[in-house]
């Protein structure tokens, strides 16, 4: 039985009771224990100094050369809090409210909520640890607007908010590390976890430059390693980005929540041909400004794609800015499913642009008549120069083409409210976990989540399981467990070594990317998904038969890096495909084209799909068994989603 610890009480004093009846450890103590952080991204980094400055030892691990290298540092557009600052009508109930309407009403209240209440805490911190937040002409910092609000709350530093957050964390992360709270593992791949009566007791790691195999003892380990979106093949995330951590947990026993919630972000350069392996985002920070558009008309379409019309050349008239059209009171800033969902309408209906036909316009020329080239660059010019380097286009003069691609993924490894696994003493932290966003992530709420499970919530839920285990004694790093799960690792780094077939590993992923995107991406059917499942199927054969693995162990082997990664995402896209047949209505990125309002939007069935599904791992090529949270809204109220 599923049990999300959500403390009793009314909403506003959850956390606050729950933080009172926690037990705490005593400072002295607090030394004797040891923490294990997998990944130092916003999350990790953001645990990891914490959980150091409150004087317990922690190691971290990452696979870059150094913890500022983590995805994070891509993040552009902003970071959301209840401050409230231009007295808009925010307050921490509208965020909470905005979250979960913007998740479609699967999310967890409880969670959301204590989100939308730290959120201003994380704000505080960052500003002492000097990261340059934008400021207004009177000191105050400034905000911008993001989907699925009309409210301006997010805080942003130029388009490289993700950047200056990290080194802010890295900072705080780095000062532990100099004071010897904290020893950080770089190069370092988490290939499994290590279990002592039922209990995460710690990690096996592949040193990525010697191939050495180790093993890490601590008495909790926090997994904090991003999200999986790479399953796809081609997505935003950066290509180290994977799923292997999360996995191979997954393997030992922690659930697996929503694995089919991903999502798909409006307002990423299109795709130009078969050679990519990476897709660039246009931050969503840009629909405040850029307005979005296709042709009336498919004749005027198919004019501009064979270049015989310029979009300046194409009369107000016969523009379609479809969603100010479709929804008048969100206009070009509703949320990321909505807003994709509307451009791959128009791309179907033979009204998309560029020379492919599959991308949309985000057109700046009336931000530009209205607040000067000037403006426009000082608030964007840093995502228009890189526009301008990939596309060779010149977003000052003609709109920027920009069409949906994989970003994010809302789901992840289940946790309870403490941010603890179905593991005792594994904890998931940041896009690694499942819990705050539902079916849908509102633009500029990940890093707020990273960061509030990092500074705020585990340094207290930690200590709770800490505290109750009766013991202040070191982990044995003789335990058995320890070599025997090292044993396997090294069993299945040979499997892995042992192919020699025809086939590149990155073949084989991209055709895995190209099965997850036809049938389990913007549009989902039974028929498809149920097709998707045999083809995975046959793939996953395919790799352990043909794929080759290059050179050895012991050395730096890029080869065998990504075979891992790969072999996991064969496993988890079959569970996505599984997850998203079994949820047969639509609800936020998951849109079931057999579940859909007269008006073509996403039609959740509350009756029978109110839950979070957790799948459980068995064995091997063994069907996953589901397990049910419920979820309960007490405070909200669930209606169809609308932003007209
Ligand atoms: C292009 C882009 C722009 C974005 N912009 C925004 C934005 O403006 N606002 C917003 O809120 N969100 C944004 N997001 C989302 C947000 O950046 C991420 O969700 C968030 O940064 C994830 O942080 P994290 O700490 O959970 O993981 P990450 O930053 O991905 O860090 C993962 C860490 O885990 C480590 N790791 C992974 N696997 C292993 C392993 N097996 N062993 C050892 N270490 C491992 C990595 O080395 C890394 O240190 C954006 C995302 C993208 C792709």
């Amino acid at each position: 039985m599923l049990d999300s610890k959500v403390p009793a009480g009314p909403l506003a004093e959850k956390w606050s009771k729950h933080k009172f009846n926690m037990k705490l450890v005593n400072p002295a103590n607090k030394r004797k224990f040891t923490i294990i952080v997998v990944g130092t991204g916003l999350a990790g980094a953001s645990a990891a100094a914490s959980l150091a400055e409150l004087g317990y030892n922690v190691k971290t691990f990452c696979y870059q050369d150094s913890p500022r290298r983590a995805h994070s540092i891509a993040a552009q557009g902003g970071i959301n809090a209840a401050k409230n600052y231009q007295n808009d009508g925010d307050s921490v109930y509208r965020l909470f409210y905005d979250t979960i309407k913007g998740g479609d009403y699967r999310a967890r209240e409880a969670n959301v909520y204590r989100l939308a209440e730290v959120s201003v805490n994380i704000i505080d911190q960052c500003v002492a640890q000097g990261v340059p937040f934008a400021r207004e002409y009177g000191g105050l910092l400034d905000n911008r607007s993001f989907g699925g609000s009309q409210v301006s709350r997010t805080f942003y530093a130029r388009g490289q908010t993700g950047q200056q957050l990290l080194l802010g964390a890295y900072s705080a992360l780095n000062r532990q590390i100099q004071k010897g709270k904290v020893t950080s593992y770089t190069r370092h791949e988490m290939l499994d976890l290590v279990k002592i009566d039922g209990h995460a007791r710690g990690i096996v790691t592949r040193d990525m430059i010697s191939g050495k195999i180790e093993t890490h003892e601590g008495h909790a380990v926090l997994l904090c390693t991003g999200g999986y979106g790479n399953v796809f093949f081609l997505s935003t995330n950066a290509m180290g980005c994977n799923v292997t951590a999360a996995w191979r947990a997954h393997k030992r026993g922690a659930y697996f929540a929503n694995p089919c919630y991903t999502q798909i972000h409006p307002t990423c350069i299109p795709v130009t041909g078969d050679h990519q392996s990476k897709l660039t985002l246009m931050s969503e920070s840009l629909r405040n400004d850029g307005r979005v558009w296709v042709p009336k008309t498919r004749e005027i379409s198919a004019k501009l794609r064979k270049g015989e019309l310029h979009p300046a050349e194409i009369k107000e008239d016969d523009r379609d800015y479809f969603l100010e059209r479709k929804y008048p009171s969100f206009g070009n800033l509703v949320p990321r499913d909505v807003a994709s969902r509307n451009a791959k309408e128009a791309v179907d209906d033979e009204r998309g642009v560029g020379k492919s036909g599959v991308a949309v316009f985000l057109d700046f020329t009336d931000a530009i008549n209205r607040l000067g080239e000037d403006t426009v660059r000082a608030k964007y010019g840093n995502l228009f120069d890189m526009y301008h380097k990939i596309t060779d286009e010149n977003p000052y003069k003609q709109p920027m083409r920009i069409y949906p691609a994989v970003h994010y993924t809302m789901g992840g490894v289940w946790v309870d409210y403490n941010l603890m696994t179905t593991v005792p003493g594994l904890y998931a932290l940041g896009e690694c976990n499942f819990s705050d966003h539902g079916a849908n992530r509102l633009g500029a709420s990940a890093l707020m989540q990273g960061l509030s499970d990092g500074y705020f919530v585990i340094p207290f839920t930690v200590g709770d399981y800490l505290a109750n285990l009766g013991s202040f004694a070191p982990v044995d790093k003789n335990h058995p467990a320890f070599e025997q799960t090292r044993q396997e690792v090294e069993g299945k780094v040979a499997a892995l070594l042992a192919l020699r077939g025809t086939k590149t590993v990155d073949d084989i992923h991209k055709e895995l990317g190209k099965i997850m995107w036809e049938y389990c991406g913007m549009a989902r059917t039974a028929e498809g998904l149920t097709k998707a499942k045999a083809m995975i199927q046959e793939l996953r054969k395919d790799f352990w038969q043909n794929a080759n693995v290059l050179g050895k162990n012991e050395e730096l082997n890029l080869s065998l890096e990504k075979a891992g990664r790969v072999a996991d995402f064969l496993e988890l896209g079959e569970l996505m495909v599984d997850d998203a047949l079994d949820r047969n209505e639509s609800c936020g990125g998951h849109f079931r084209l057999e579940s859909q309002t007269d008006e073509g939007e996403a039609m959740r069935n509350d009756e029978e799909y109110t839950y979070v599904s957790a799948w459980q791992y068995t064995a091997d090529n063994q069907p996953e068994v589901l397990h049910k949270e419920d979820l309960v809204f007490e405070n909200v109220k669930l209606t169809q989603r609308s932003y007209k």
